[in-house]
């Protein structure tokens, strides 16, 4: 059986090599947790939203899309919750200075603890197992007492007063906030009643005290959140339709039922009256992918009191007054993307060799099709593969490749995944079968099986195939 650290290095080389995912400032050093998406990862990321926003808002009658700022009046972060209490326990290493997140390295030797337990909780688990618990970068075990370290990162935006930290902006912690504020204006401006949900797109950022495990653990991340606002009595239905309708979302993907799984929150902030994970397989273990909650009236309630505005909706039907409750989908692109590229990635043997395929469903693949002549030195076949191309471009994400033999540039594109190569050859220039002439080779990337498709017919085909 292939070792979980091979297939994570795997990814990660796969994913340099071949222009997916780069090292942030790679040339200055790195950056710690950030990264950069290259020219075929930034394909695949937006395929992710792409499905996520066509499964959760186009698809949905009864949700709209918002895009808010990242940067906020700062009191939204003082409602929330997070200036107060958006934090992670931090332990560090009095030998090599090495800062940990005190419940990871419990978590690792099979002791329960989160970021939800007072100060005094957390170093009473950790005194208890500290015989047990060694640094993981020097390996002594010369640790000092847990703090809480707060997450969010602040900025100087608009602040031009020299002692700016005094009264800082702050970098969002997360998407959902900007829907929060947003929920009146969306009410009073568009046609939705309560049951409505608002879904966004857009960056977060966390001071992680220790980002780790690649992209799924970055300082600048992206999420997908949805919050759909409901009557209190109608809360748990639809948090349950929503756990049913996330987990299908990753089968609907292609993701295998085995590598998915729920893991229920054992202990749930007080105001929450459900809160369930959908951890994903990853190569280094099951672990959190998205988070669904039900998270009662707390957020509209606590931007109410903060804000002065009221939060309450008038329903037309009952006339009943009420703030309403929330249920929340939320999940990071980036923790789908490793997920996507660790599901799909596969290696086999064709034709006697050992090849790389990343076995992308169409609807996620960078490239959806490769127009290839079959010598780059020969003009005819160059300005019919080029004819080709701009035949297909116009359809769907294509790419020309002239580079090396064509063996060499099926494997490359099988390495980023794209489900048909089509090649241009003296065939279709009708030299030497006329019979031929205006066809193309198409190759499929799973099978590796060759057909003949006639010009005027590659776009239905490449469509339905
Ligand atoms: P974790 O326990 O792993 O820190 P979380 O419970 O704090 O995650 P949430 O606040 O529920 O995460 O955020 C929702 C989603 O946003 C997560 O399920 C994850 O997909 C994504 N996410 C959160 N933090 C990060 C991060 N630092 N890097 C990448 N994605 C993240």
């Amino acid at each position: 059986m292939e070792k979980s650290t091979d297939k994570m290095e795997k990814i990660v080389s796969l994913a340099k090599r071949r222009g997916f995912v780069f090292q942030g400032s790679e040339i200055y050093g790195g950056f710690v947790g950030a990264f950069d998406y290259g020219p075929y990862g930034v394909e695949l990321a937006q395929n992710i939203k792409s499905a996520w926003w066509q499964a959760m808002v186009n698809r949905e009658k009864d949700i709209v899309g918002l895009d808010s700022a990242i940067v906020t009046h700062p009191r939204v972060w003082e409602a929330s919750g997070h200036v107060g209490g958006f934090s992670d326990p931090l332990v560090e290493c009095k030998d090599c200075n090495t800062r940990s997140r005190a419940d990871h390295l419990l978590e690792a030797i099979e002791v329960f603890a989160d970021e939800k337990m007072t100060v005094e909780e957390i170093n009473g688990v950790f005194d208890e197992n500290r015989s047990k618990l060694k640094c993981p970068q020097c390996g002594k075990q010369n640790f000092g007492s847990v703090r809480q370290f707060n997450l969010l990162a602040q900025t100087n935006l608009g602040n031009f007063s020299e002692d700016w930290t005094k009264e800082p902006t702050y970098l969002r912690g997360e998407t959902c906030q900007g829907i929060y504020i947003n929920f009146k204006n969306v009410l009073d401006s568009t046609r939705v009643k309560v049951p409505f949900g608002i879904a966004q797109i857009g960056k977060a950022f966390r001071n992680e005290i220790a980002p780790r495990q690649y992209i799924f653990r970055k300082r600048e991340f992206e999420q997908m959140e949805m919050q759909m606002f409901v009557a209190p009595e109608a809360e748990m239905e639809v948090y349950e339709v929503w756990k049913e309708k996330r987990m299908q979302y990753y089968l609907d993907l292609g993701f295998k039922a085995e590598n998915l799984r729920w893991h229920e929150h054992e202990n749930l902030v007080f105001y929450a009256k459900a809160a369930f994970d959908i951890e994903y397989n990853f190569p280094f273990g099951f672990k959190e992918m998205e988070g669904v909650h039900a998270r009662g009236d707390y957020d509209l309630s606590q931007h109410q009191k903060f804000s002065g505005v009221s939060m309450e909706y008038l329903d037309p039907y009952t006339n009943e007054k009420y703030v309403p409750h929330v249920v929340e989908t939320s999940v990071g692109v980036d923790r789908t993307f490793l997920a996507v590229m660790t599901e799909f990635y596969d290696e086999d043997e064709l034709g006697g060799e050992t090849r790389v395929v990343m076995r992308f469903p169409k609807k996620l693949a960078p490239i959806k099709v490769a127009v290839f002549p079959l010598l780059k030195n020969k003009p005819q076949l160059v300005a019919k593969a080029e004819e080709v191309f701009a035949l297909l471009s116009a359809e769907m994400r294509a790419e020309f490749d002239d580079n090396g033999n064509v063996g060499k540039r099926y494997r490359r594109q099988d390495e980023i995944g794209t489900p048909h190569c089509v090649t241009i050859d003296f065939e279709t220039l009708g030299q030497e079968k006329p019979e031929l002439a205006d066809t193309v080779t198409v190759r499929n990337r799973d099978t590796g099986e060759q057909e003949r498709v006639a010009i005027t017919e590659l776009v239905g085909y490449l469509s339905a195939n």
